[in-house]
Parts: structure tokens; C-alpha cells; sequence
């Protein structure tokens, strides 16, 4: 069977190493060392200036709402995984869904000043598979109607922009660190701000909003993560250029074989490089993603129509609203499998069934 996507494990000793610490100081949550060192670690990994482990990728965007005392609307994308868009909600402020560019399948920002009102407070934008924003034209935006940035960069761990870090740019990015994501600690996420301040309220809003053991600074949640999740990013993090070599290798493979398939690639910010957390393709027509998910299904080979359907036209919760990128995009996309321990042969055989099924 290929899975869409398979989690890392790195060598069990690092683990196993990890957890005989935390065996002797019994210390299993609470900003313990390990969830400490994995924030320095990371912090320069990533070179960016404050960095906080939480709990998931959704408590990180929930926290970066709430930190931001955002209100009323917030212009989002609805070309993204649901947790963007139902963090807006949970926050109590109302998403307003712009349309996707048709070749990046990010936030179009030409459209972004039309759906702003007076109510509108921020703009929440996704890296799509880790492909930079806009973030140059969002800020110009942002700027000029006084509006805060977060950017959902659960897929772009790693990724650089104009030669620094994707997750210096907004307000606040949020990452995700769950076990599909490319960099993972099984469940976790990360807010990276630049602001002294927003880490300080990201901070007490994290530990229950405590200043001190018997003293709150404000309101609130347990947006921590614990000692054995902060074992696996750590024993994880120096795997990572073996992960990003091997998964450049078989999207390389996946490009050269796919040359003459009916599909097309996202077209990737001029500025910046892929780190292969997704292999998308965007096939010609609906039909034939269809029929080439048949078949792959009958040869157990899984992918994932990741993003589908457009979250505009799909959620309970939100108004429903057609938009001609995103829906047209969205009922074509299909994530390929991609993942560490998957195999050029597997990758051929992918290719050629997909080849197959389109000559035919
Ligand atoms: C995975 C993901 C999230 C949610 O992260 P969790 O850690 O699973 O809570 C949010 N946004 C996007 C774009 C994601 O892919």
C-alpha cells in the first residue's frame, strides 16, 4: 500500500536517548528542557527571533487571533485546509473568502482590497504546500488599511523568502508540526513573531494566561506541549536535509516521468524554493482525476484531493460564496504521495499508471 503521505521516525536511540532525561527528572510538561531546547533549537534552525512549541498547528493560529485582539472580519483564503478558516470562527470573527491566484493557488492579493470593510481588522493567508504569499503586496495592503497579517505557514516549514525565514513575514506565522507535516513532533505547532510584546502575550496566553504562579496577566488557554512531543522534534531536526534530499529526489522523479502527463505544477514564488512537503498537481480536466484516482485505488496507491472542495462552498458555518479560481482549482487538484521512506520504483509505478490511464 502507498499512503499519501508516511510520518518520519528518526533512530530510535535519539528517542529512546531523550526519553531516559526525562525518566530521571520526571518532568513530562510544562516549558520542561526539552520543550526549551527544542524552541532554541528551532529558533536557529529557522533563523527567526521568538519562537513558541504549542500544542497543534489550530491552537497556534487560535492563539495568534486572540493575541492580536483581532474582531469582526478577517479576509482569508478559502483554498487551505479547514483549520484556518474554522479558527477565525472559533475566535468569534467572521471569514471573508477571496479568491485564490490561479497559478501560485495563494491569496490573490489584487482581490483583497475589495473585500475590505470597516469591519475588517486582518488578512489570515495560507503558504499553499509551502509556496510563499505575496507577503510583499499583502503588507502594502495590510499597511495601508491598518490591518494585521498572520500567515497559516503549516506547510512551509523551513521555506525562505528574499533569502530569510517565510515565518518572519506578518504579524504572526503559525506552523504546524503534526505528524504528516514535513517537520514533525507528532502533534505541535509554533507561533514566530517578531515583536517583543506579541511573544510576551502569545507567552501567558499559552500557560492559562499566568504572569506568575498566583498572578494572571490576562485570559488564557493550555496551548502548551509536552516532553516526549518536544523528544521527537528534537531527535527529528537533524534529520531533516536527508528528508528534504530524498523528498527533492522523488519530486524530481514525479517531474521528469509526469513531463507528458495532462497536469500542471503551482507556480512557485520567484524568490524562493520548494521544500517538498507536497507533490500537487493540477490535472486537466476533473474527469480524468477521477478516473486516474481509480485507478490508483485499485493498485493501493492513495493520494488526496488536497484542497477539495473549496472551503467557501463547503462549511456549515460560513456563508457560501462561488469563487472562479479556487472552485474551478479545487475540483482538479491532487496531492500525490510523497514521503521519506517512498521509493522511485513506487514513484515510476505511480507515473505509469497515471500515463496509462490517460492514453486510454
Ligand atoms: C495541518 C494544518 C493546520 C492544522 O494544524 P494541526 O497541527 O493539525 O492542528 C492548519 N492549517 C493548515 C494549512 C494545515 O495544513
Amino acid at each position: 500500500m502507498v499512503p499519501v503521505t508516511k510520518p518520519f521516525l528518526p533512530p530510535k536511540e535519539d528517542y529512546d536517548l531523550l526519553l531516559h532525561g526525562i525518566w530521571k527528572r520526571h518532568w513530562l510538561t510544562n516549558m520542561g528542557p526539552l520543550a526549551s531546547d527544542l524552541e532554541m533549537k528551532l529558533k536557529e534552525h529557522l533563523n527567526v527571533k521568538h519562537l513558541l512549541f504549542v500544542t497543534n498547528g489550530t491552537v497556534a493560529l487560535q492563539l495568534a487571533i486572540k493575541a492580536l485582539g483581532l474582531t469582526g472580519e478577517i479576509i482569508t483564503t478559502p483554498f487551505t485546509y479547514v483549520a484556518t478558516t474554522s479558527s477565525i470562527v472559533w475566535e468569534g470573527c467572521e471569514p471573508v473568502f477571496v479568491d485564490i491566484d490561479k497559478h501560485s493557488l495563494n491569496i490573490d492579493p489584487t482581490k483583497i482590497e475589495a473585500a475590505i470593510t470597516e469591519k475588517t481588522t486582518a488578512i489570515v493567508a495560507t503558504h499553499v504546500y509551502g509556496n510563499p504569499c505575496d507577503v510583499e503586496a499583502i503588507q502594502k495592503i495590510a499597511d495601508k488599511h491598518k490591518l494585521k497579517v498572520i500567515y497559516d505557514a503549516a506547510h512551509a516549514f523551513g521555506v525562505k523568502v528574499n533569502g530569510t525565514s517565510i515565518f518572519n513575514y506578518g504579524d504572526i506565522s503559525t506552523c504546524s508540526t503534526h505528524a504528516t507535516k514535513l517537520y514533525h513532533t507528532c502533534e505541535g505547532g509554533l507561533v514566530v513573531t517578531k515583536n517583543a510584546d506579541t511573544l510576551k502575550t502569545l507567552a501567558y496566553m499559552r500557560n492559562f494566561g499566568h504572569s506568575g504562579p498566583e498572578s494572571f496577566q490576562g485570559i488564557g488557554i493550555n496551548g502548551k506541549n509536552s516532553e516526549f512531543h518536544a523528544a521527537m522534534g528534537l531527535a527529528n531536526l537533524p534529520c531533516m536535509d536527508a528528508i528534504h534530499a530524498q523528498r527533492q529526489k522523488l519530486s524530481e522523479r514525479y517531474t521528469l516521468k509526469l513531463k507528458n502527463f495532462k497536469a500542471v505544477q503551482p507556480v512557485w514564488h520567484k524568490k524562493s524554493a520548494s521544500n517538498y512537503a507536497y507533490y500537487p498537481i493540477v490535472f486537466e480536466s476533473e474527469a480524468l482525476l477521477l478516473k486516474c484516482i481509480d485507478v490508483l485505488k485499485a493498485n493501493e496507491i492513495f493520494g488526496r484531493r488536497y484542497f477539495y472542495p473549496s472551503l467557501a462552498t463547503s462549511l456549515p458555518y460560513t456563508k457560501n460564496v462561488p469563487l472562479e479560481n479556487t472552485d474551478n482549482i479545487a475540483k482538479r487538484i491532487f496531492c500525490l504521495p510523497l514521503y521519506y521512506d517512498l521509493t522511485i520504483e513506487e514513484v515510476d509505478l505511480i507515473c505509469r499508471l497515471l500515463l496509462r490511464t490517460q492514453n486510454n
